[in-house]
C-alpha cells in the first residue's frame, strides 16, 4: 500500500510503497476512513535536526484517525469488523499513574511506552495511508452512531486539545469572564466551539487572516479582532479594561504570546497550546499578580468521549477540507500560507 512517510528529518514527507500491516495478539488494523493533518507534522517534518525528537524513522505520518476496524489481532474482543473507530492517539505504557487516568500523552514510563511522548503519526505508523496498525485495542473509541469518520478524526486533536485546554480553567468562566483565543486556524475554530458549548465566557478571537476571523466568527465568537500592533490594546477595551480571565495561544510565536502576557487579567490563566516555538519572560513585574502561566498537550482518553458528546449534540462541528493522500503537500503548503480554512483532513481510501 501507499503511505506518506516522515523518511528524513528537515525534508518534506514522501510517498512510499509500504507492507500493509498484519494485527498480532491484542493489536487491532482499521481501514483508515480519514486522517487530520495537524500544525505539528510541520514541526516534526522542518523543525528539528536528527535526534532533537525520540523518534526513529521512517515513520507514516497522520496522528489524527478514524476509519473502521478492519482486522482483529487474536484475543481482541468487544469489536466487530466494519465498525467505525477513533484512535486516540497518544499510546504510552498503559500502567503507570498519568496512563491509567487516561492520559497517555504524560505517561511518566516513556521507555516502556509503545513510542515516547507519541504514538500513530508520531514515532510509529499514524493514518495517512489505507490502513493502521493499532498496538493496542485500548486505544479505539468507538464511534457513536452519528458520527462520521471525517467529522471525528479532528476530534482526536484539534478538538481534544482544546477541550482539555478550556476544561482546566473553566472555574474561572464564569458569566461575565472573558477568554482570548489567538490563531483560529484548526484547532482555535475549534477551541471557540468549545468555550461557547461549556461556558458563558465572552469570547473575543484574535487572527491576522480574515478568513480565519470569519471562522471565528461563525463558530461562535463574540468579538474579533484583527491582530496588528494595538491588538493588547484592542483587548483590553474588549474587556472593559480587566484583560482576560483565560488567554489560549494557539499560535506561540514570540508576538502571540507577548500579546497573550499584555491581555491576561489579574489572577488569570495564560495557556500555551500551540507547539511554536516563541517564549516570553517571566518575572515578578512581567504580568499582573497571580496569573498561571502553563503548556498544555493533547487530552485523555475519557475527555475525548466526552468531545463525541459535545459533536453529537452538534456543540463541535469541525470545519473540515479533505485532501487525497497524494495532495499532503498541497495540505501543508495551504496550512503555511494561511490559506486552508479550518482543519485539512486527509481521506487515504477515497476512490
Ligand atoms: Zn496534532
Ligand atoms: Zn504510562
Amino acid at each position: 500500500m501507499r503511505a506518506v512517510q516522515i523518511v528524513k528529518w528537515q525534508s518534506d514527507p514522501e510517498i512510499r510503497e509500504v507492507p500493509e500491516p498484519e494485527a498480532g495478539p491484542g493489536q487491532v488494523v482499521i481501514k483508515v476512513g480519514a486522517a487530520g493533518a495537524c500544525h505539528s507534522d510541520l514541526h516534526v517534518l522542518y523543525d528539528y535536526p536528527e535526534g532533537a525528537v525520540p523518534y526513529e524513522l521512517p515513520f507514516t505520518l497522520g496522528h489524527e484517525n478514524a476509519g473502521w476496524v478492519h482486522q482483529l489481532g487474536a484475543g481482541v474482543q468487544g469489536f466487530e469488523v466494519g465498525q467505525p473507530v477513533a484512535v486516540y492517539g497518544p499510546w504510552g505504557c498503559g500502567r503507570c499513574r498519568m496512563c491509567s487516568a487516561g492520559v497517555e500523552i504524560y505517561c511518566e514510563d516513556p521507555a516502556n511506552a509503545f513510542v515516547p511522548s507519541g504514538g500513530g503519526g508520531l514515532g510509529m505508523n499514524g493514518g495517512y495511508a489505507p490502513y493502521m496498525l493499532v498496538p493496542d485495542a485500548r486505544f479505539l473509541i468507538p464511534l457513536p452512531d452519528g458520527l462520521e469518520p471525517v467529522q471525528a478524526a479532528p476530534l482526536t486533536d484539534a478538538a481534544l486539545t482544546p477541550y482539555h485546554a478550556v476544561k482546566r480553567s473553566l472555574p474561572k468562566l464564569v458569566a461575565g469572564s472573558n477568554t482570548v483565543v489567538i490563531g483560529v486556524g484548526g484547532l482555535g475554530h475549534l477551541g471557540v466551539q468549545i468555550l461557547k458549548a461549556l461556558s458563558s465566557t465572552n469570547v473575543i478571537a484574535v487572527d491576522v487572516k480574515d478568513n480565519a476571523l470569519e471562522l471565528a466568527r461563525s463558530s461562535g465568537a463574540d468579538v474579533t479582532i484583527r491582530s496588528g500592533d494595538d491588538a493588547a490594546e484592542q483587548v483590553r477595551d474588549a474587556t472593559g479594561g480587566r484583560g482576560a480571565d483565560l488567554v489560549l495561544d494557539f499560535v506561540a510565536a514570540e508576538q502571540t504570546l507577548a500579546l497573550a502576557q499584555k491581555s491576561v487579567r489579574l489572577l488569570g490563566d495564560l495557556t500555551i497550546v500551540g507547539a511554536g516555538h516563541g517564549t516570553i519572560p517571566v518575572g515578578f513585574y512581567t504580568q499582573p499578580y497571580e496569573v498561571s502561566i502553563q503548556s498544555v498537550c493533547w487530552g485523555s482518553r475519557p475527555e475525548l468521549a466526552e468531545v463525541f458528546q459535545l459533536a453529537l449534540r452538534g456543540q463541535v462541528k469541525p470545519e473540515v477540507t479533505t485532501f487525497a493522500l497524494d495532495d499532503v503537500l498541497d495540505a501543508y503548503r495551504q496550512m503555511q500560507d494561511g490559506t486552508l480554512k479550518g482543519r485539512a483532513v486527509i481521506v487515504p481510501n477515497e476512490g
